[in-house]
């Protein structure tokens, strides 16, 4: 029997309702393995789900999982842009493309429509732009959309929050917005505001920051440890988002069963006092990268001349050299460095040392040197 579990609106736009916890399709286990898995957390009330054509095989799986009756309990997801992954190579931010990316994901789940369709990463006003133009991409989600076959849309993101506040004032259009935010991490925590305030359902991506809150990192655990007394860095991440009701649900990665029980049981604990989220989060502000004058991902120091892609390496160098977490910082480097993720940068081996980046970077990163020590760290490639 189907536990019941506690459900929130998904928004007011969308009129749907979620659990807190939603599970996310990037990096599911084995086929084998991800059918019982993913059935488990829709039978433990994980309805929403997030996945991607970018997400190699993902949705495949997903698509295997929803038979037996699983298709009817959930709310599907997927998303696609140009951007990120060129299906083929004429692939473009036209309506068509679009039109034939959603048809084309709708075979590979094996479903009959997709309840939420969403425009993939958002990160600047020009793709904005291009992807609600007129004849533009979201042209090509309304039409199926007109058709039946997509029912609700939104967008991911990883844009500035006043470019992200700007487009929630224009987007009368969008559902759900699905943002970075976690304890180390509360850039959009204005704009998730405000998107909820306007009815957008928010997703939470990263929790967990990635993992990180999973590894021995000595400063996140001295931060906890002084405020709550208690150890489980991941507890504490998950109460701690729990805590803000601008939150609809958060996509947890699921890998095995216990990443569901324990998520959905963290959730299933009280939420923190005023008092101690005041504390927490002066704390973390501590050992937020603002305040370790670490890279902010502002792009400022972008375009590199031999197309290095700065601020990702920016961000494995924090997890490295201040978290003190070289496995996550490896794993960060070698995704950047894989030519079938999102990146277009190029090796940062190929730095030219010109100095451009170094002369425009806000927070007075060591650029040059900070992309040597990861090279020697881990390697060139993966
Ligand atoms: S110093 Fe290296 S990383 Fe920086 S802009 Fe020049 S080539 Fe690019
Ligand atoms: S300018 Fe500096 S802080 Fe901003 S993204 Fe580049 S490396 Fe990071």
């Amino acid at each position: 029997m189907q536990k019941q579990t506690r459900v929130v609106d998904f928004g007011k736009r969308s009129g749907l309702k979620v659990h807190p916890v939603s599970i996310g399709g990037m990096r599911l286990p084995d086929e084998e393995q991800a059918i019982p898995l993913l059935r488990q957390a829709i039978d433990a009330g994980m309805i929403y789900i997030d996945t991607s054509r970018g997400y190699p095989d993902s949705e495949i799986k997903i698509g295997k999982a929803l038979k037996n009756g699983y298709r009817e309990k959930v709310i599907l997801s997927t998303k696609w842009c140009p951007w990120n992954l060129k299906v083929e190579p004429t692939d473009d931010t036209s309506a068509e493309c679009t039109y034939k990316r959603i048809t084309e994901s709708m075979r590979r789940l094996d479903v009959e429509c997709l309840d939420f369709y969403q425009l993939w990463s958002i990160n600047n006003e020009e793709q904005y732009h291009q992807a609600t133009q007129k004849g533009g991409m979201l042209d090509g989600i309304f039409k199926a959309m007109k058709e039946g076959l997509v029912k609700h849309v939104g967008f991911t993101t990883h844009d500035t929050p006043e470019n992200i506040s700007r487009y929630i004032d224009q987007a009368d259009w969008c559902e759900a917005i699905l943002f970075t935010y976690n304890m180390l991490d509360r850039t959009y925590e204005d704009v998730i505001a405000k998107a909820h305030e306007k009815g957008i359902a928010t997703i939470v991506m990263n929790p967990i920051a990635g993992g990180l809150f999973t590894q021995d990192s000595p400063p996140i655990k001295n931060a906890i440890k002084k405020t709550l007394g208690v150890d489980d860095s991941v507890e504490a991440a998950h109460r701690w988002l729990k805590t803000n009701k601008n939150i609809d649900t958060i996509v947890c990665g699921i890998n095995k069963p216990s990443d569901i029980t324990s998520t959905i049981e963290n959730y299933e604990k009280p939420v923190f006092t005023a008092e101690q989220m005041k504390h927490l989060n002066a704390e973390f502000a501590k050992i937020s990268k603002q305040n370790t004058g670490f890279c902010v991902n502002c792009g400022y120091c972008l375009p590199c001349p031999v197309g290095i892609n700065i601020p990702p390496f920016m961000q494995a160098a924090y997890f490295s050299e201040f978290l003190k977490i070289d496995n996550q910082a490896g794993e960060m480097y070698g995704w950047q460095m894989n030519p079938v993720n999102a990146s277009k940068s190029a090796d940062p081996c190929k730095c030219a040392e010109c100095g451009k980046c170094e002369q425009k970077c806000t927070q007075k990163i060591k650029i040059i040197q900070m992309l040597k020590t990861l090279k020697s760290k881990f390697g060139q490639s993966p």
